[in-house]
């Protein structure tokens, strides 16, 4: 029924998404959508809180802006509504706010921690002279597998694949313990997983993994992630590159400076020489050469270094899935038993742009599902499902307050 014009802010890993979303009630879905991605300057990752939502306020208030003025249309007196999207653990007692609990990623602003996000952002809108509303704080995984089931009904969970990764799925409420209060009218509930930070002696962690978790922002946490997403699969093949070259010389008699620079090699240099389709491997040539300054390599040794990027992005995709099949298995909807369709609604740009990543997971993903289930379950692309998702939770908790 949610209709109107809503506003989505998008904030992830290192880029926000700014949108603007038209509503068209339950037959049209989304009329329109315009949206803008801005890059966060890196220092204000490790900056103050105010600083980092003073930006991301005066970039939507200049989209807002642009928009409004392009669109010719005045918010016709209502208030602006924004679904604030954010990628996070929170603490989250009610739908418009929550407290930070930690940062993850490239974040570390400490101030922020314990703060509550959407009062920050509400703040600095109003700093910025934006007329605007926070109607709901939403975690991205949620906020994917939302915007999905209003499309589709047997979505069963939202999941991310992008520089970090989390799932969201629908549980029965009467499963869930750790419940105290009124059972929602459903009999559903979402669960935000928080399945970036799952570690268990079961994973497979190498020396290059203990390294990289020791020497990053957050050590001892996020161990999954750090196993499996775009922020992190660069910089294994890194550690994995250097120790070879250390050990072997496998590039030459090279200056070692570039290759010991963490996070210089990203997941988007391994996806481009991992698909590299050229008989020579002149891709994975000139990506070796641009961002590490390692020339005159041997095809021999390309041809390695391919092998490297396909070991750990098949490792990650096949942990992927994993996760995948255990939702699937707690829901009941893995074996041979069941007639329902289930969909997992994923989105986030290592799924949507790394092609032998998502091959290699949905893959496994049949490997893992009894036969039965394997046919009735579909992996499919939210494309920005989260921030569609994000306005439509704002649309129904508006609609709420103008009732009130
Ligand atoms: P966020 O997780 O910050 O919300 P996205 O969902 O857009 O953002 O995902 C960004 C991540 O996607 C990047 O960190 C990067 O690792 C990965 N990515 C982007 N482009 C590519 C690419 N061409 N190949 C592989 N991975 C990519
Ligand atoms: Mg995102």
């Amino acid at each position: 029924r949610e209709e109107g014009l809503f506003y989505g802010l998008d904030l992830g890993g290192t880029n926000f998404r700014v949108l603007r979303v038209q509503l068209g009630g339950i037959e049209k879905h989304v009329v329109n959508r315009e949206s803008r991605e801005v890059s966060i300057p890196p220092q204000l990752m490790s900056g103050s809180s105010s600083e980092l939502f003073g930006f991301i306020a005066s970039e939507l208030a200049k989209f807002v802006a642009d928009e409004e003025k392009c669109a010719n249309v005045l918010s016709n007196g209502k208030k602006r509504e924004l679904g604030f999207t954010f990628s996070f653990p929170v603490k989250q007692r009610s739908v418009a706010s929550g407290t930070l609990v930690k940062w993850t990623k490239a974040f570390s602003i400490d101030d922020a921690v314990g703060e509550d996000v959407v009062a920050e952002l509400q703040t600095a809108m109003e700093k910025q002279g934006l007329d605007m509303h926070v109607a709901a704080l939403i975690n991205d995984a949620v906020g994917t597998l939302a915007g999905a089931r209003y499309y589709d009904r047997d979505v069963v969970a939202g999941v991310i694949f992008g520089t970090g990764t989390n799932a969201a799925y629908v549980e029965k409420a009467n499963s869930i313990p750790k419940w105290e209060g009124e059972l929602p009218n459903s009999g559903d509930m979402v669960i935000n997983m928080e399945w970036g930070n799952f570690c268990s002696s079961h994973l497979p962690v190498t020396e290059y993994d203990r390294e990289l978790d020791k020497e990053s922002l957050n050590p001892g946490e996020q161990i999954y992630e750090k196993l499996m997403s775009g922020m992190y699969l660069g910089e294994i093949v890194r550690r994995v590159l250097l120790k070879m070259s250390l050990q072997s010389s496998i590039f030459g008699n090279i200056d070692h400076t570039k290759l010991k620079t963490h996070f210089l090699l990203r997941t988007p240099h391994i996806s481009a020489m991992h698909h590299d389709e050229t008989p020579d491997l002149k891709i994975v040539a000139e990506k070796l050469e641009e961002n590490l300054e390692i020339t005159g390599t041997s095809l021999e040794t390309r041809k390695l270094v391919v092998e490297i990027c396909d070991i750990v992005a098949r490792r990650a995709a096949r942990l992927a899935a994993a996760g995948l099949a255990g939702i699937l298995k707690k829901l009941g909807r893995d074996g041979n038993a069941q007639e329902q369709r289930s969909v997992i609604a994923i989105d986030g740009g290592l799924f949507e742009h790394y092609t032998k990543f998502r091959e290699c997971l949905e893959i496994t993903l049949g490997e893992l599902l009894a036969e039965y289930a394997s046919k009735s379950v579909a992996v499919k692309h939210a494309d920005d499902g989260s921030g569609i998702g994000a306005a439509l939770i704002a649309a129904s908790q508006s609609q709420y307050r103008n009732v009130e």
